[in-house]
């Protein structure tokens, strides 16, 4: 059993390891417990970037995708995360919930993967909801078919990674299979679940015209998508990489250059979507 901790405030950019060394692995997905504690890497306190209004963004363990250009590879791991006690989180959260309502914001719950911890994750929602604030989940959608009903009746917004529309480059760049991500979109549009929709532009990975046009296509008819995000690719997160030992694929890509998200905007906006 790991140590009970403290969630510390931070940043997606602070490095953290080793903390909890007997948690289970990730991959034991629905041997994770009842969810009344879990493993989070930090919360941010002041986003304004990750849903509407100012956000409190919650960044949890546990990932199965293993993404080459991933900024946060020590979210990957439930024993790289601080083992904490739902309620400890949500008792963090309800003291920034007056400054949250007034300022149109909310939780966002972020990874990692919040879907490997889906109970732990759904009892952090259910309580934001009591608090009455807004709840949002950035989410690759590859464990969508773990989504009941109930799970996304606490969450208002969904942010759904699409990294491509080719399943060839999907699993390149994720090791994974795009289907379920694809699934999961076409479940939220038919129950009206408002999405943003974000695409990491890696140069030289993910650009390739046809692979954008495949996600602009497949986005642009779904009324409940809000937004396309474009996300330029950037290195912030390569020193995780080296200080992990692991290999670091992108290590020669350059940051994405803003003629390029313009020409990737573009082609989002041509097909009917609202992008950004
Ligand atoms: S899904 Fe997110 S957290 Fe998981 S490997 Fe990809 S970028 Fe990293």
């Amino acid at each position: 059993m790991s140590q009970l901790g403290i969630l510390e405030a931070g940043s997606r950019h602070d490095l953290h390891v080793g903390i909890s060394p007997d948690a289970p692995d990730e991959g034991e997905i629905g041997k994770e417990g009842s969810g009344v504690f879990g493993y989070a890497h930090s919360y941010e306190t002041s986003s304004r970037y990750d849903g509407p209004g100012l956000r409190v963004v919650l960044f949890v363990s546990g990932c199965l995708l293993r993404c080459t250009y991933c900024h946060n590879p020590d979210t990957w791991h439930l024993k790289d995360g601080t083992y904490v006690s739902a309620e400890h989180v949500i008792d963090r959260l309800a003291s920034f919930a007056p400054a949250l309502r007034s300022l149109d914001g909310g939780l966002t719950i972020s990874g990692g993967e919040p879907m490997v911890q889906l109970d732990f994750t759904r009892r952090i929602f259910g309580g934001a909801k009591q608090l009455g604030l807004h709840t949002a989940i950035e989410t690759s959608g590859f464990l969508g078919d773990r989504a009941d009903d109930d799970y996304l009746s606490k969450i208002d917004l969904i942010l759904l990674d699409i990294k491509s529309s080719n399943p060839e480059t999907y699993r390149a760049v994720t090791g994974r299979d795009l289907a379920p991500t694809l699934r999961f979109a076409e479940r939220l549009a038919e129950m009206g679940k408002p999405v943003w929709v974000r695409f990491t532009l890696v140069p030289g990975r993910t650009d390739d015209p046809a692979n954008v046009d495949g996600i602009a296509r497949f986005v642009a008819p779904m009324k409940n998508v809000e937004w396309v995000e474009i996300q330029p690719f950037h290195q912030l997160g390569a020193f995780k990489w080296k200080a992990m030992n692991l290999d670091y694929k992108e290590a020669d890509t350059v940051s994405c250059p803003p003629e390029l998200a313009q020409r990737v905007r573009d082609q989002f906006l041509a097909a009917g979507c609202r992008a950004r």
